[in-house]
């Protein structure tokens, strides 16, 4: 379990404690310094780092880093909203001890996710895992909930021996095929250790559909231990990668046509143990909050695009037919539906039953994209929200009137046509806050400006390799 206590000036007492054995633990590793990792609004991971033996000195009074990454774009221009985007201040990140992990991948290095404060000590209002703490916090004292959420990681395996910016694919043979796991049995044989040495529990890796696709899935977490979770997976997959001559995307659309990588986000709400996706009266085994939950994310998801798929790249992939999600539909294990309810086997359900989120891809700030589904869903039970009915096969079948009917909608197709309908959606900015409220918004507008005037194979290009 995460701590969702804020980090404060001097350290956390708890932290304060252990830090010294901590440190002298990764130092008899070897271990010579820490990565200070954390996710922009772009969805950049951005990183500084300590020798390990500021450790404590990191965990007693943070790092510096400039506010100025929350509106930096994903090519490292900058945009700005009323606050941010100015060069002046400055923050301090705090690691968080809780998980702190030497990388098997990179020998003589440890990770952790930071929290950002102001130098007066101050929660800042633009760090989007603060964000996450705070909704995961609410939820347990205004409904009693907790949650287990896991993201779901598709990447593109390229050589590391391509021409710059380009990606040729390092394996072979057909979609989920034997081939391909053949022929990087070496790699992911290390990357499966990598993550076992990490204590990351793999539930399942395997070779996806799109040229040089893997994808890997990971045990649920709560939200922002599963957040954290997802960045400490690339990192460890990049790394891996690039000891075997490897190189990794892990981009929305590593090329303009064809299957994308998505970041399928899980979620289950759980009160006092008890699973509330499972053991219900209503449909598949839902109870009626399980019912509203889902209702308030399928009603929020054409604004919630533009947190899950931030990236002009992310509408490359965000086409229907290729699993991806494009339509404001659930279903029962339909793959094409964006919201897709999983029940899990017979004599599993109560451990497995879950909503995955389809529209979401590895371009999304994981802290955001969580905390802002989670909203949503409170929404959905706060108001009581009916599920509609389930649809069955892909609903790119529909004719017009038929979904009109169905009240199913295609997601937006473009980052601008998202960001419309973030700014009208009261729920998610008053979420946020107004100041990450904007800084999405203005990064989001930032981005679709600076491909304005590039073709589809242009656009894959300009992000294939930045995620
Ligand atoms: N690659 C697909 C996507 O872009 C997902 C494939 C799958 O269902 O795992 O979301
Ligand atoms: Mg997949």
């Amino acid at each position: 379990m995460t701590t969702l206590a804020d980090p404060v000036p001097g350290g956390r007492p708890e932290d304060l404690r252990r830090v010294a054995g901590i440190t002298a633990d990764l130092a008899a590793r070897g271990v010579r310094g820490i990565v200070l990792a954390y996710v922009d609004t772009a969805g950049v991971c951005r990183v500084k780092t300590v020798p390990t033996a500021r450790l404590e000195a990191a965990v007693s009074w943070g790092v510096g880093m400039s506010p100025v990454f929350d509106t930096f774009l994903a090519d490292d221009s900058i945009v700005t909203t009323d606050v941010l985007g100015s060069p002046d201040g400055d923050l301090r990140l705090y690691p968080d001890l809780d998980q702190l992990v030497a990388l098997a991948g990179q020998p003589g290095w440890a990770w952790a996710p930071v929290d950002r404060i102001t130098q007066e000590g101050e929660s800042h209002p633009g760090c989007a895992r603060t964000f996450l703490r705070r909704t995961v916090a609410g939820a347990a004292r205004r409904h009693g909930l907790a949650f287990r959420a896991a993201i779901e990681v598709e990447w593109a395996v390229g050589l590391d021996s391509a021409p710059p910016g380009e990606f040729v694919r390092a394996v072979t043979g057909p979609a989920y095929g034997a081939i391909r796991q053949v022929e990087l049995s070496d790699y992911t044989a290390d990357l499966l250790a990598a993550f076992d040495a990490q204590g990351v529990p793999v539930d399942q890796l395997h070779p996806e559909y799109a040229a040089g696709q893997f994808e890997v899935s990971t045990g649920a977490l709560d939200p922002v231990a599963a957040a954290d979770r997802s960045v400490l997976v690339r990192q460890t997959i990049r790394a891996v990668a690039q000891r075997h001559g490897l190189r990794v995307s892990f981009s929305p659309a590593v090329s303009a046509e064809g299957v994308g990588n998505g970041g399928h986000l899980h979620l289950s709400c759980w009160r006092d143990g008890a699973n509330l996706h499972a053991g219900g009266e209503r449909r598949h085994g839902m109870t009626a909050e399980a019912e509203s939950f889902a209702a308030g994310i399928l009603a929020r998801l054409p604004a919630l695009t533009a947190v899950t798929a931030p990236s002009p790249a992310s509408y490359l992939r965000l086409r229907p037919s290729r699993w991806a999600g494009v339509f404001t539909a659930w279903g029962r294990e339909t793959r094409e539906a964006a919201l897709r309810v999983i029940t899990g086997s017979a004599g599993r359900r109560e451990q497995e039953a879950n909503l995955e989120v389809k529209p979401v891809d590895l371009a999304a700030n994981p802290y955001l994209a969580l905390g802002c589904v989670i909203a949503a869903g409170l929404d959905g039970i706060g108001a009581a929200l009916p599920l509609p009915e389930e649809i069955t096969g892909d609903p790119a079948r529909y004719g017009p009137d038929e979904a009109a009917a169905l009240g199913v909608r295609r997601l937006p197709q473009s980052l601008t046509g998202a960001v419309e309908e973030f700014r009208a959606d009261r729920v998610l900015r008053d979420a946020l806050g107004p100041v990450l409220a904007d800084a999405v918004t203005a990064v989001r507008l930032g981005e679709a400006a600076a491909v304005e005037d590039l073709d589809d194979a242009r656009v894959a290009a300009a992000y294939r390799w930045v995620y």
